[in-house]
C-alpha cells in the first residue's frame, strides 16, 4: 500500500511531535509555519547570559510522552537533576538550607505542617481527580475554584516554604486584577540565571486576558507592574528589564467551563476523515498534552482516518 503525504500545520511541539513520529513511520511530511521560527509558544529568551523561558517553564516527571520523546531522540543526556540543598530565607533573616525530606517538619513548625498535612489529605480523601496533562471529564464544581482559593487557606509556612519556593505568588481571588499571579521561574532553577536576578512572569487573570491582548504595549506593561506590586510589595523597585511576549495564537489556560467544550470538539473531530488536530488545546495546557494529541493524530493517519 503506498503511503499518503501528509501536510502538518504548524511547528509548536505537537505538530513537530506528529511531524518526527509520521516521518519515521515513513510518510512524506511537510511542516508550514506561519511564524519565523519552530517551537511555537515554547520560546527561550536569553539577556545578558541569563536565559528564560517564556512559554514552557515547568517540565514536569509526570510529562511520559514527553520524557520518551526525549529518550527517542537521543537528547537523554541533556536531561539534569537539581540535586542542591534548597536555601529559604527566613522573615527573622536567617537562612535553613533544606537537604532531605524530613527537614520539612522543622521549617514549617507545627502550624505549617498541619496545614500542608490537611491540605494533601483534602486531595486525596475529597479531591475529583484527573490526569494533569489530559481533559478527561469536565467537573463543574471545580470551575468557580480558584487555585488561590485553595492556597488562602493555608497556613503562612506553608504558602512561605512550598508554595513559593515552587515559585507561586497568588492574588486575593475576591480583588479585581488584571495580573493575579506571578511565576518566579528562577526559583526551581536558579542555574538558568547566572546573575542570581530573578526573572519573574505576570500571569493575565481570566476573564481580563481577552481585553488585555487589545491593549498597547506600554499599557499592558504599566498594568503588569502595578498589579505585581500588589502581589510582591516592593517589586516595581526591584525592576530592571521588562519584556512582552504575545502568544497571540493561544490560551495558556481556560476559563472556567470550558472543559466539557474540549471534549465535545475533540469527539466531533475525531470524526473527522483526513483531518487530525495535534495542538495541546485540544487536551490540555501543557506541552505533554500536545504531545498526546500528536501521538492520537499519528494513531489516526496510521488508520487511514
Ligand atoms: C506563558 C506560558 C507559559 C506556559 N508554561 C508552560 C509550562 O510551564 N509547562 C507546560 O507544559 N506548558 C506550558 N505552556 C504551554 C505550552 O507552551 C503549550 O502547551 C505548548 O507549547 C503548545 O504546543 P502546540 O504545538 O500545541 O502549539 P503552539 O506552540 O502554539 O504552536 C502552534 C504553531 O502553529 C503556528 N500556526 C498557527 N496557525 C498557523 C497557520 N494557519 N499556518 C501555519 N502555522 C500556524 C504558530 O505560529 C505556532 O508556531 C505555557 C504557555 C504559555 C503561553
Amino acid at each position: 500500500m503506498s503511503k499518503r503525504n501528509v501536510v502538518v500545520v504548524g511547528a509548536g511541539i505537537g505538530g513537530l511531535s506528529a511531524a518526527h513520529w509520521l516521518t519515521r513511520r515513513g510518510y512524506d511530511v511537510e511542516v508550514l509555519e506561519a511564524a519565523d521560527r519552530p517551537g511555537g509558544r515554547m520560546q527561550l529568551l536569553e539577556r545578558r547570559g541569563d536565559l528564560v523561558d517564556v512559554g514552557a517553564q515547568f517540565f514536569h516527571s509526570s510529562y511520559e510522552s514527553a520524557l520518551g520523546l526525549i529518550d527517542e531522540l537521543g537528547l537523554a543526556g541533556n536531561r539534569r537533576t537539581i540535586s542542591a540543598g534548597t536555601q529559604f530565607a527566613r522573615p527573622d533573616g536567617s537562612k535553613f538550607v533544606l537537604r532531605h525530606d524530613w527537614d520539612f517538619p522543622c521549617l514549617l513548625g507545627p502550624g505549617g505542617s498541619a496545614s500542608l498535612m490537611a491540605f494533601g489529605l483534602r486531595y486525596l480523601v475529597f479531591g475529583k481527580r484527573f490526569p494533569m496533562s489530559q481533559i478527561v471529564r469536565s467537573i463543574p464544581a471545580y470551575d468557580d475554584v480558584s487555585v488561590a482559593d485553595i492556597v488562602s487557606r493555608s497556613h503562612p509556612r506553608h504558602l512561605d516554604y512550598v508554595v513559593r519556593p515552587v515559585c507561586f505568588y497568588f492574588g486575593d481571588p475576591s480583588e479585581d486584577r488584571s495580573f493575579n499571579m506571578a511565576v518566579d521561574q528562577t526559583a526551581r532553577v536558579p542555574d538558568m540565571a547566572p546573575s542570581g536576578k530573578a526573572i519573574v512572569s505576570a500571569w493575565a487573570a481570566y476573564p481580563r486576558t481577552e481585553e488585555l491582548i487589545a491593549r498597547a504595549d506600554d499599557r499592558l506593561i504599566e498594568t503588569a507592574l502595578e498589579d505585581m506590586e500588589k502581589l510582591i510589595p516592593g517589586f516595581s523597585g526591584w525592576v530592571e528589564d521588562v519584556a512582552l511576549v504575545r502568544h497571540g495564537w493561544g490560551n495558556a489556560v481556560y476559563p472556567p467551563g470550558q472543559y466539557q467544550g474540549v471534549i465535545d470538539f475533540r469527539r466531533k473531530a475525531e470524526a473527522l476523515e483526513g483531518i487530525s488536530f495535534v495542538g495541546s488545546p485540544y487536551g490540555g495546557v501543557h506541552m505533554e498534552a500536545a504531545i498526546l494529541a500528536a501521538k492520537r493524530a499519528v494513531t489516526r493517519v496510521n488508520q487511514g482516518q
